[in-house]
């Protein structure tokens, strides 16, 4: 699975230009995986409709954990899964960063995501500092606890934050292991179920690694942001899925 991570980019020609490309790329791929657009909330109206028939899967970026209520400015799971959105990502590090969400949030919000049918896609990635003192593991395996809830149904985003919008992808090596730990992790909180979530990795990926990085034991896809924003730099990673 190749989920495309627009962040706050997106005006409607553009957006509407950008799924066409990714639309007509598709039609042109034989067997392309599964592939989500996560476009910011203001595109999820606009470009659903075009969506129809393409295969390809709205996302949205955020949802609050209320169902309604007086929350100016946020937007709930139901209002999202309305507009035909299926996927929503959750706890991105960007969001923990700037908006000081918690785990119990992110564990709230997939809760609500559920609710609403939503199949929740949850970040979690250790911070340069917490790499550098030897504490990533700890520091993953505290948000796999914090963030998901006993019944989760969704997907994990490994998304080491030192990586993302660096240009240069975690090593393979770094990311094969971190994959075998969250697989441990999962297996441990959930038992069986734990063994098929669904784990992508994200962080600067691109056509030129995702070959590399996509065979990797236990990804089953990527999270793509600054690649997602061009056909020809999302198709790429697409077509490597394959
Ligand atoms: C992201 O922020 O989810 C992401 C993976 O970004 P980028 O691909 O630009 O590193």
């Amino acid at each position: 699975m190749i989920v495309g991570n627009w962040k706050m980019n997106g005006l409607s020609a553009p957006s509407r230009a950008l799924v066409s490309a990714i639309a007509d790329g598709l039609r042109a791929t034989p067997n392309p995986p599964p592939v989500v657009v996560c476009p910011p909330f203001t595109q999820l109206a606009v470009l659903g409709p075009l969506l129809n028939g393409t295969g390809i899967a709205l996302g949205a970026q955020d949802c609050h954990p209320a169902p309604s209520g007086p929350h100016t400015g946020d937007i709930s799971a139901s209002m999202l899964a309305e507009l035909g959105v299926e996927y929503v990502i959750l706890g991105h590090s960007e969001r923990r960063r700037d908006h000081g969400e918690l785990d119990e949030t992110v564990r709230e919000k997939a809760l609500a995501a559920m609710a609403a049918g939503l199949t929740p896609i949850v970040c979690v990635g250790e911070s340069a500092d917490q790499r550098a003192a030897g504490e990533y593991q700890d520091a993953v395996g505290w948000q796999i606890k914090g963030s998901l809830p006993d019944n989760f149904n969704g997907i994990v985003a490994y998304e080491p934050i030192w990586a993302i919008g660096s240009g240069v992808p975690a090593p393979v090596q770094d990311i094969a292991d971190m994959m075998g730990f969250l697989r441990a992790e999962l297996t441990r909180q959930f038992g069986e179920a734990g063994k098929t979530t669904r784990i992508l990795y994200g962080g600067s990926v691109s056509g030129r690694d995702a070959s590399d990085i996509l065979p990797i034991a236990e990804v089953g896809g990527a999270l793509v942001g600054g690649a997602s924003l061009e056909a020809d730099a999302f198709l790429p990673i697409v077509r490597a899925a394959i």
